[in-house]
């Protein structure tokens, strides 16, 4: 059945995953209230639905420290200042350096610090306290963020977009984007199937469908659909009641409870790229679980005796750099992109709604400095440095 579209909107917002919700909500907070959102599936469809949504402040650049930091304060209160539930549960975030990125690790816990979060480096001992049985011999450096946690991406996608609607904004789902019409250098419209809908802002927030639909406006940017897994083990809670969430570099895993008994763990860097983004294998594999599970008993031994629970797999949207892209379009007024969060954009996302809203609103993000984010970064090759080398802590 094809969805009858509103003949206009302030702005249309393409695409429903937990950024385009934060934008939707933004925008109709801040003097849009007409404004709509178009989802081709449901609200968390794509990489949202499938987040880890690990909150941690351990970044190797200023502006995601930033990013995360200021989005943290509004996980932590998110119903008075948004409204609903985001899920957040405050854990305590340990970060394990070893020898050969020791240094990298104590200059980014000093740029966290300078930033104003909440880290700092800390003893064997002390991380031995907060973190009974972990093993901590082969690290050189130590980090704790007690802030630090996980929240729910799709309740956080699902309550800001129930927020926006409370404001006069709308969400369309079902229905795909089939593309923007520019003229004169202008967006003009945004169409549907289902019709027209005539706006002079869109906002392009599709995931791992963004290079297909960029594409075809002649936006060209390295943007990969990469397949992540994640698995869940039940853990001997004699043995282990419960542990803090883990940024390890040396085993390059990341880690954290979930619920009462299960330990969620997943790695940045095993991937695969994937062409369409509708056809992957949704389950983990049986390599995959073997790898994670050693390395994760490495550094957590009680969970050798884990019992398996659950795994499967979701899209990153990968950049070179693993930065997102959140600019305006050169050249076609109107038009805004906001994707590539790689396997760490859920944690940016309220900011990401507050800075989105700015440049479309203001012409230019004010509350942070993007500038690292934009779009010609490519083109002039002046990518980030992820600091560590790998795609994990960038
Ligand atoms: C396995 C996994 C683990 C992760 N773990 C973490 C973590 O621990 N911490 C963290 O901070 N981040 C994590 N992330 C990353 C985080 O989830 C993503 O960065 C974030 O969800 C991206 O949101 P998005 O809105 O940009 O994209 P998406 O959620 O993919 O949303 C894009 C939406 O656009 C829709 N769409 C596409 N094309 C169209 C069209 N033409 N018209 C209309 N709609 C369209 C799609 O259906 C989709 O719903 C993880 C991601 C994965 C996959």
């Amino acid at each position: 059945m094809l969805r009858a579209t509103p003949p206009s909107a302030d702005a249309v917002i393409i695409g429903g995953g937990v950024m385009g919700c934060s934008i939707l909500y933004q925008l109709a907070a801040r003097g849009l209230p007409n404004s709509l959102l178009l989802e081709r599936d449901v609200l968390g469809a794509g990489s949202t639905g499938r987040s880890s949504s690990a909150i941690r402040m351990h970044y190797s650049t200023p502006v995601h420290a930033r990013m995360a930091w200021q989005s943290l304060e509004t996980f932590r209160n998110f119903g008075e200042i948004v409204g609903g539930e985001c899920g957040y549960v405050q854990t305590g975030q340990l970060i394990f350096g070893g020898e050969a990125d020791a240094a990298v690790f104590r200059a980014n816990v000093a740029m966290q610090q300078g930033v104003g979060i909440n880290t700092g480096l800390i003893s064997h001992e002390e991380a031995g306290d907060l973190a009974p049985g972990f093993y901590l011999a082969d690290c050189a450096a130590l980090a704790y963020e007690p802030l630090s946690g996980y929240a729910d991406a799709s309740a956080t996608a699902f309550s800001y977009a129930a927020r926006a609607r409370e404001l006069g904004a709308r969400t369309l789902l079902r229905t795909p984007a089939t593309g923007v019409e520019i003229t004169q250098g202008r967006v003009t419209a945004v169409h549907t199937a289902g019709g027209r809908i005539a706006t002079g802002r869109a906002v392009v927030a599709t995931g791992p469908w963004s290079r297909r639909f960029l594409l075809q406006h002649g936006i060209d940017l390295p943007l990969e659909a990469t397949r992540h897994e994640v698995i869940h083990l039940r853990r001997p809670l004699a043995a282990l009641p419960h542990h803090p969430g883990g940024g390890d570099l040396i085993n390059r895993i990341y880690f954290r409870p979930e619920g009462a008994d299960l330990t969620l763990v997943g790695n940045g860097n095993m991937e695969e790229v994937v062409d369409d983004p509708e056809v992957y294998a949704q389950r983990a594999g049986p390599d995959f679980i073997g790898e994670v599970w050693s390395r994760l008993a490495r550094r957590i031994p009680p969970l050798a005796e884990a019992e398996f629970s659950a795994g499967y797999a979701g899209l990153y949207t990968s950049t070179p750099d693993s930065h997102s892209v959140i600019d305006a379009v050169d050249g076609i007024e109107g038009l805004y992109v906001c994707t590539g969060f790689s396997g760490h954009g859920f944690k940016l996302s309220p900011m990401v709604g507050t800075l989105v809203a700015e440049l479309v609103l203001e012409g230019q993000a004010t509350t942070i400095d993007i500038a690292p984010l934009r779009m010609s970064r490519f083109a002039e090759g002046k990518l980030n440095n992820d600091g560590y080398g790998f795609r994990v802590m960038v």
